[in-house]
């Protein structure tokens, strides 16, 4: 929670700030979750801020505001979101941390060993030796308490593997909460996050390695009407057809997000633009190569499709010119009839 919101909840005005929450919720329309109430009590205690000026988006659009919908602002501007890089710091430390620690016990580990071997080797010469008997004591003296010391170092190691094993049960557990504050809970593909690094780091590695990279933009035709005949349920489950299609068809090295209400994104690193419009077309074809049903009547929702367009990055270009351009791209499939895709290359070329 921002500092100003959680300073507003404990003053004079938490209550009354509250209220107008739930009222304004109301008048939206929008169902009072504590997901919603949280995305609400921002939105009225910073209007201006990024979550407000979103949330007024959508309100002025009429864009339904669905649970995919609050899940999605949440990931995006909550500032929970943040934890996800404290979270895998976190586990960088303690990985760090307990590699040095065990790497400092079997050091001291062998030294004590090899000195051991050692108090043995000379007790043993001191068989004979004049003299020696006093000689032997002392040396068997020394070695009794390495012994001792050797085995509250085995003991020591042991609880240093049960460590061990407690620290990689909570990593696992970090590594999940990490998955999913990056993951679009609706549809199980990445989510806007995600996708916004991911595309920074393909940049990046794009440079780095002179290589090609082509980002596509995939949006739902006529959703809103598709939404607003057969309601928000069934919306949500065309998301999700519409994601797995895509993500069957987005193995690694390619990702997919969703990357707005009922708009997803692939980045294609290193592929040919053949390659990344076989994909696309693939995708375009399966989503609409059946007609749907509505689960709880059984009627039929008929055959649902996407547009699509796509941008070949330019060297240097940055994520949110390429954006753009496949977005254009993406707007010029909807204007030349949708279900079909462009290709921001051959629009510079027609132009
Ligand atoms: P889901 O309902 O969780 O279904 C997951 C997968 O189970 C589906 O993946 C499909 O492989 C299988 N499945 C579920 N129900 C049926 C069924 O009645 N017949 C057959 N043959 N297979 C079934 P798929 O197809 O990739 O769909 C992913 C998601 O897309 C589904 O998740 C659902 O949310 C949505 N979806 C797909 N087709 C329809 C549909 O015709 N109507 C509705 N309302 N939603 C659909």
């Amino acid at each position: 929670m921002t500092a100003s919101v959680d300073t507003a909840l404990r003053g004079p005005e938490a209550f009354s700030l509250s209220r107008r929450v739930i009222d304004e919720m109301e008048t939206a329309g929008v169902w009072p979750t504590p997901l919603n109430f949280e995305l609400w009590l921002h939105y009225l205690g910073d209007p201006e801020g990024a979550l407000g000026r979103e949330i007024r988006r959508i309100l002025d659009a009429q864009e339904p505001f669905t649970e995919g919908t609050a899940d999605m602002l949440a990931a995006e501007y909550l500032p929970r979101g943040r934890l996800t890089e404290e979270i895998r710091d976190a586990g960088r430390v303690l990985d760090r941390e307990l590699h040095s620690i065990s790497e400092a016990i079997a050091k001291a580990h062998r030294s004590q060993t090899a000195y051991g071997q050692t108090l043995d080797k000379a007790s043993a010469r001191m068989d004979g030796v004049e003299g020696g008997e006093q000689l032997q004591t002392i040396v068997t003296g020394l070695t009794a308490a390495t012994r001792k010391i050797q085995r509250e170092n085995e003991s020591l190691e042991k609880r240093l593997e049960v460590s061990t094993r407690e620290v990689a049960r909570l990593r696992e557990h970090l590594e999940q909460v990490r998955r999913d504050a990056l993951t679009d809970a609706l549809t199980n593909l990445a989510n806007r996050k995600a996708f916004d690094e991911q595309l920074t780091a393909a940049c990046e590695a794009a440079d780095a390695e002179g290589e090609a990279l082509t980002l596509a933009v995939l949006d739902i035709d006529h959703f809103k009407r598709f939404n607003d005949n057969w309601g928000h349920q069934t919306g949500d489950q065309v998301l999700r057809y519409v994601a797995s299609v895509i993500g069957r068809v987005a193995g690694a090295p390619r990702m997919a997000a969703r990357f707005g209400g009922e708009e997803f994104a692939m980045i294609f690193p290193r592929e040919r633009v053949d390659q990344v419009k076989t994909a696309l077309e693939a995708i375009r074809r399966e989503i609409a190569s059946r007609s749907l049903r509505r689960r709880s009547t059984n009627d039929d929702l008929g055959v649902v499709t996407i547009s699509a367009g796509f941008a070949i990055r330019r060297p240097d270009e940055s994520p949110t010119l390429l954006l753009e351009r496949a977005d254009t791209a993406l707007y010029a499939s909807k204007r030349a009839g949708r279900n079909r895709i462009s290709s921001a290359e051959d629009l510079q070329q027609a132009a």
